[in-house]
């Protein structure tokens, strides 16, 4: 490498920060790239300069580099991290999740693929109601064959990048008698016709553009002279081939990932992709990086000793420097709000001296949050959930965006439907049967049928009084759509319409809330020049991103949180069955087990700090309780890096008190203690206050635990004490 031409002093700066092989990866720019590298070892901070080296080289203009993401948030903070070295020149650049790219190719090539271009994106919500409305004009029992399952195996097929004329015979599933590839055509020819397309083929439709159209993307290759990708290992296979099409023109295309991190495969992701990078991109250079920047030794240690259980992976060994730091905590919990109350408690402490901003909680399922949520709103700590319960997907603001989404698009006849009869204006399901059914007769969209039906004598004369009203309402807001400022549109459609007085009207406890969230709403239109460019946001973005410069706790699940870094992590729910999942493992068995593994990894590696891992006794679980043992992913971890302490400060005395046998028994409940040894195995499945049975003294209680010893209460012997292999757990 040319040595002189990297320290060309302040113009290249940022290069001064990287390490030698980082350096390699950012100042090799031409040919393929692959940055293949363990977690915190810079490669995001790679991208970051290489856009930089690029621009500040003139190798190219902002225009001429594609930038990929995963999430949006990962997209918005490369943005600020690149606009900080470049300045304004990154407004050029063609940066954000494949996705929010797929959309803006699609929104200017869409009659190539039958589309107009201002066709609607439907979510999943939207998408099984279309597919259940298309299983039953079938005819087909949607019980036995329910959308949901269709929707899957659909997605499925699009995540591969597969048509139905390409799906091969052995993937064809037995969904209603082998009927799932006709049901897939019709639903692409009613997404057409209806102009809307699902997140699938936001690339589906890009390849379908490439492959039959060569000059368009003769076109698009040529002006993209750089590409680069992150989190390269949870590509799906559709966005390979969509990449592939894209970087086939100038071949400079440079992916960084980590196959340790890929937790995607749920949903298509495949680990192959980075793996088969130097057959898809002959001469490609590979680099590696071992320095991780991120977390302190213990932290590092015990991630990378977790993700060694893996068979299925390339090995990698990661280093610091950093300073040794504390040893993982792992507490365990008598349930599961005695867990969130232990964590937000130590929250608080961490928060006297530390940002708020630089705390996280990461789950393995999204319900988990709750808990957590409410035990924050007790003690007034505010905290934002990433990707949570997304305000977008609210009732009030699905039914308000359904409106604006049929003034934007009048075909858009899943909206259309939605709102049909909300607030109720008595059109219910016979009518919309009919007006359904007109529509797949006549191929023509919704909104047209509806219009056609006021002229049959298809529906009765009091419905047809109330559709007409609707539609006329509908023609005039359409009307309006280009004078008025998108805030005061949907004030007036949501008077007009009467959805503001059915709230207003409602008793319910979250009538007032909804009216809140409506306003909000109404507020966050300000922000946008136009209906198209709202909708748009809405469909990418999902995420109520208020008060976000504010410090905030952050709550989200292990998913969400890949990529990003904390100083403090909390890892709560810990046991088998939650995690690792046990739906997951009963679907894939050990392939699941290792992504559940590789999901530890990951959330472990966001930490620079501290890790506290936690688990619970017992669990409420669906209005039931259950017991539970800990994770097996925390017998994993290595001794020398993790200490353990019993949190039950909140056990109720008293359950041994109400029980009066054995008055003179002093009883212990000092239970804290520190180890730096694994879990007692007994702790598994027996905690204090545990019911057991012994064959010969019979009914007692647990007070106390020592390994494998328990000091046992029996209702007739007394105290005695016992080898947890001779008693059995009676869970009443
Ligand atoms: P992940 O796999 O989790 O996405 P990553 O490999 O993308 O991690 P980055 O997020 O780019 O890693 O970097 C991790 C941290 O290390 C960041 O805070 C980054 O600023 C810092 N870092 C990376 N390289 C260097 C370096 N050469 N000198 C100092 N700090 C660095
Ligand atoms: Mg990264």
């Amino acid at each position: 490498m040319d040595k002189t031409s990297i320290i060309n002093r302040d113009k290249n700066k940022y290069l001064h920060s990287l390490n030698e092989e980082q350096r390699q990866a950012v100042c090799s720019v031409d040919g393929p790239v692959l940055v293949l590298a363990g977690a915190g070892t810079g490669k995001t901070k790679v991208l970051v300069s290489r856009i930089c080296h690029l621009l500040n080289n003139n190798h190219a203009k902002p225009w001429e580099i594609l930038a990929v993401t995963f999430t949006n948030k990962a997209s918005k903070e490369m943005n600020n991290r690149v606009s900080n070295l470049v300045g304004q020149a990154v407004e050029g650049i063609w940066l954000g999740t494949f996705h929010s790219i797929g959309v803006k190719i699609l929104r200017s090539n869409a009659e190539l693929i039958g589309l107009k271009n201002n066709f609607t994106i439907i979510d999943t919500d939207d998408q099984t109601r279309v597919l259940k409305q298309l299983i039953k004009s079938n005819n087909i029992d949607d019980k036995r064959w329910p959308a949901r399952s269709l929707s899957y195996i659909i997605n499925k097929w699009k995540d591969m990048g597969l048509l139905p004329d390409e799906v091969p015979p052995e993937s064809i599933s037995n969904f209603a008698q082998g009927k799932s590839i006709d049901l897939y055509k019709d639903y692409n020819s009613l997404l057409k016709v209806q102009n809307a397309a699902d997140f699938g083929d936001l690339i589906l439709h890009c390849i379908s553009l490439f492959k039959n159209n060569p000059d368009v993307l003769r076109d698009y290759q040529k002006k993209f002279k750089y590409i680069l990708v992150d989190e390269y290992q949870d590509t799906n296979q559709a966005q390979h081939k969509w990449l592939k099409f894209l970087a086939m023109g100038s071949k400079n295309v440079c992916c960084v990932g980590d196959d340790d991190q890929s937790i995607y495969g749920w949903r298509g992701a495949e680990v192959g992709n980075i793996l088969s990078f130097e057959r898809d991109f002959p001469g490609a250079k590979i680099i590696r990086l071992e320095k991780n920047y991120r977390s302190q030794p213990h932290i590092l240690k015990a991630a990378s000793e977790l993700i060694k259980n893996n068979k299925g992976r390339l090995g990698k060994t990661l280093w610091t420097d950093q300073e040794n730091g504390d040893p993982i905590i792992i507490s365990s919990h008598l349930d599961g709000s005695e867990e969130a109350r232990s964590v937000v408690e130590n929250c608080e402490i961490i928060s006297k001296n530390n940002n708020l901003n630089e705390i996280a909680i990461l789950v393995r399922a999204g319900y988990q949050t709750r808990e957590f949520e409410d035990r924050f709103l007790t003690v007034n700590i505010p905290y934002r959930v990433i990707g949570g319960p997304r305000f977008y997907e609210r009732r009030e603001i699905r039914d308000a965006i359904a409106y604006l989404r049929v003034i934007s698009q009048p075909n858009d006849g899943i909206a259309f439907e939605r709102i049909i009869n909300v607030p109720k204006r008595g059109l219910g399901q016979t009518t919309i049967k009919s007006i359904y059914e007109l529509s797949k007769k006549n191929n023509e969209s919704l909104i047209t049928s509806a219009q056609n039906i006021l002229l049959t004598e298809m529906i009765r004369p009091q419905a047809k009084s109330s559709l007409g009203k609707l539609l006329e309402n509908f023609n005039r807001w359409i009307s309006l759509r280009d004078q008025t400022n998108v805030r005061e549109l949907l004030e007036i459609v949501l008077d007009e319409s009467g959805y503001t007085d059915m709230w207003q009207k409602d008793k319910s406890i979250e009538a007032p809330g909804r009216l809140d969230n409506l306003m909000e709403l109404a507020d966050t239109l300000e922000n946008f020049e136009n209906l198209t460019d709202f909708l748009d946001h809405v469909s990418l973005v999902m995420e109520n991103e208020k008060n976000e410069s504010s410090q905030m706790i952050n709550i989200m699940t292990l998913h969400a949180a890949k990529g990003l870094e904390f100083d403090h992590i909390f890892l709560p729910g810990w046991e088998e069955g939650l995690f690792p999942n046990q739906r997951s493992l009963d679907e894939n068995g050990t392939l699941a087990l290792e992504e559940e593994r590789r999901l530890g990894h990951v959330g472990i590696t966001r930490a620079r700090r501290t890790v506290r891992i936690s688990f619970a006794h017992s669990r409420r679980s669906f209005g039931e309780w259950q017991n539970s043992i800990p994770s097996r992913f925390i017998d994993e971890l290595p001794d020398e890096n993790i200490s353990f302490i019993e949190d039950n400060k909140n056990f109720d005395n008293n359950f041994f008190q109400d029980n009066d046998f054995n008055q003179d028994i002093n009883f212990d409940f000092d239970q804290s203690y520190q180890s730096t040894k694994k879990i007692p195995h007994i702790m598994k499945n027996i905690f204090i206050g545990s019911k057991i049975n012994h064959d010969k003294y019979g009914i007692g209680y647990v007070i106390k635990i020592n390994y494998e010893k328990l000091d046992i209460i029996f209702e007739d012997h007394g105290k005695k004490t016992i080898i947890s292999d001779y008693v059995e757990i009676i869970n009443d």
